[in-house]
């Protein structure tokens, strides 16, 4: 039963024209713009007044003697390891399968070779990993988000953790490459976020690849690039886009927007939401999330929608549906979440009432028109952080968050209870590619087999005593299914 639970997959589902909701770029880049997007986190130590020396220049050793990393400040590692362990305790999913697969280590003999967000959650995956067999080296895949306590408590439990806060683009390049280029150690398994480090390995270590049994790709982005290649007929190991798992798509999109819309927007201007008028921009999952929020708080919500579908639903969920023109004079808070651009434009702009609030929940900086309010005539004001006040002649105010760019990532923190789905169905992937079969997966990009999914999802049960119903045989016979799952098919969202 053991077995079986982390032997999950027996289908396989090719990664096939998957829509795109982020600009292209291409692999001939300097930095990827997930890597400068700014993240914020919840907590930080960092002590300024060794700001000067970067920690490349400095000679730093663990406990254990060893100088196998680069981080701001190994005295650090006290306040890191705390907050790994507070993260622990909503991460129990990870922890169980640490202690699940304890014995057999399915990861015995893997080398791993990371680059992700460098925080207390991700720590708790890197030492999953290590406690399931691995040797990982890990760098950060955006230059503001590593938290420097958290890469200090890494190092000190003997992680090669190349990463700090504040890196500039040599030192971020400079990072992967320790990473990837050691003598006597060869990596065999990326674990990726972004496409830069995939992007590296290709560009300067092509051979690395012979020995690389499976890419795990975990942005939109990397798994974008991933299917160019593929597509080009350069992608020479298996790759696993575990973005689209069915899991981590609900959490990332519909429950973490759920909650983290009205934190953003409360932390950015003490906004009060009931009996506000909030109009939100497209009802998929993110509106959906961001729509049950402000409605629980007695928001009066317009939705606008370009699909009759997500309209109808809109409706049905008790929503006026309408065109932005119609209510652009009367709100209090604008809101888009369509993954398209321009969708916010001057002209609105132009017309909202004073101190109207503005932000993003979508797809980076596109949805409102920001460059069209740089015009001489108006003048910005920047009056916190991430918030700016752009004033009319007349001085009308118009409140943008963020600057257009995604109001949570920039001004709340993710739960941890949503990176906890993501880094498990990361270690998930990771152990499926490592033990597959010779033959399961070819040169391609793989969605994560339903099956997989499901056990992500069982994994986090527990959190809440949830007591799922098992299929008696007679009912497993009657709908087709097997009593261990995949419950559902394939295109079941
Ligand atoms: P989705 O496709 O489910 O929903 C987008 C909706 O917008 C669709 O229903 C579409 O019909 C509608 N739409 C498109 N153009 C429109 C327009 N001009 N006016 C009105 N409606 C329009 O996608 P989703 O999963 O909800 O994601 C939306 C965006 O949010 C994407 O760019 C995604 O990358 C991003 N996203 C953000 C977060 C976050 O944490 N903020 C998390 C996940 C995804």
């Amino acid at each position: 039963k053991k077995k079986e639970q982390i032997q999950f997959a027996d289908d396989m589902q090719e990664f096939t024209k998957f829509p795109t909701k982020t600009g292209r770029r291409s692999l001939s880049r300097s930095i990827s713009q997930s890597s400068t997007d700014s993240y914020s986190s919840a907590a930080s130590y960092t002590d300024s007044s060794d700001d000067e020396v970067s920690p490349r220049e400095k000679q730093q050793t663990n406990s254990k003697g060893s100088s196998n990393f680069c981080v701001k400040n190994i005295k650090q590692a006290e306040f890191g390891r705390r907050e790994i362990e507070i993260a622990e305790q909503d991460m129990s999913a990870l922890i169980s399968l640490r202690k699940r697969a304890q014995g057999e280590k399915p990861l015995a003999g893997a080398k791993i070779v990371g680059c992700t967000h460098i925080t207390a959650q991700t720590a708790v995956l890197i030492e999953t990993l290590c406690a399931l067999g691995a040797q990982c080296r890990w760098s950060a895949c955006n230059i503001y988000s590593t938290q420097n306590e958290v890469a200090a408590a890494l190092a000190e439990a003997g992680v090669a953790v190349f990463a700090w806060k504040g890196e500039s683009e040599d030192d971020f390049w400079w990072c992967i490459d320790r990473c990837v280029n050691m003598d006597g150690w060869q990596a065999n398994m990326i674990l990726d976020d972004g496409g830069d480090l995939t992007h590296w390995v290709y560009k300067k270590y092509p051979n690395v690849f012979k020995k690389i049994r499976g890419i795990v790709e975990e942005s939109v982005t990397g798994v974008h690039r991933l299917y160019q290649l593929s597509k080009a007929g350069k992608l020479c190991v298996p790759a696993m886009n575990v973005n689209d798992s069915v899991t981590k798509q609900k959490f990332d999109n519909l429950y973490c927007c759920r909650e983290s819309i009205l934190d953003g927007l409360k932390r950015t201007t003490d906004v009060m939401f009931g009996g506000k008028q909030v109009v939100v921009c497209g009802y998929g999952e993110v509106g959906k999330g961001c729509c049950a929020a402000l409605k629980a708080l007695g928001a009066i919500v317009y939705i606008t929608e370009i699909d009759p579908i997500c309209a109808l639903q809109a409706c049905m969920d008790g929503f006026r549906v309408v065109k932005l023109n119609e209510v652009i004079r009367q709100v209090d808070v604008v809101i888009t979440c369509t993954g398209n651009k321009n969708v916010v434009t001057r002209e609105h702009l132009d017309r909202m009432k004073n101190s109207c609030i503005v932000c993003n929940m979508g797809h980076s900086n596109t949805e409102i028109d920001v460059t069209s309010l740089r015009t001489p005539e108006l003048t910005w004001e920047r009056v916190r952080s991430q918030v700016d006040h752009v004033i009319w002649p007349d001085g009308k105010r118009v409140v943008l968050l963020a600057e257009g760019r995604l109001l949570n990532l920039s001004c709340s923190t993710v739960p941890t209870f949503v990176l906890s789905i993501t880094a498990t169905t990361q270690a998930l992937a990771l152990i499926e590619l490592y033990n597959a079969p010779e033959g399961r997966y070819k040169q391609d990009v793989y969605l994560l087999p339903k099956k997989m999914d499901e056990y992500v999802a069982s994994l986090h049960l527990p959190s809440f005593d949830a007591h799922l119903t098992e299929l008696t045989d007679d009912q497993a016979k009657y709908l087709g299914l097997n009593k261990n799952g995949p419950f559902k098919p394939n295109y079941y969202r």
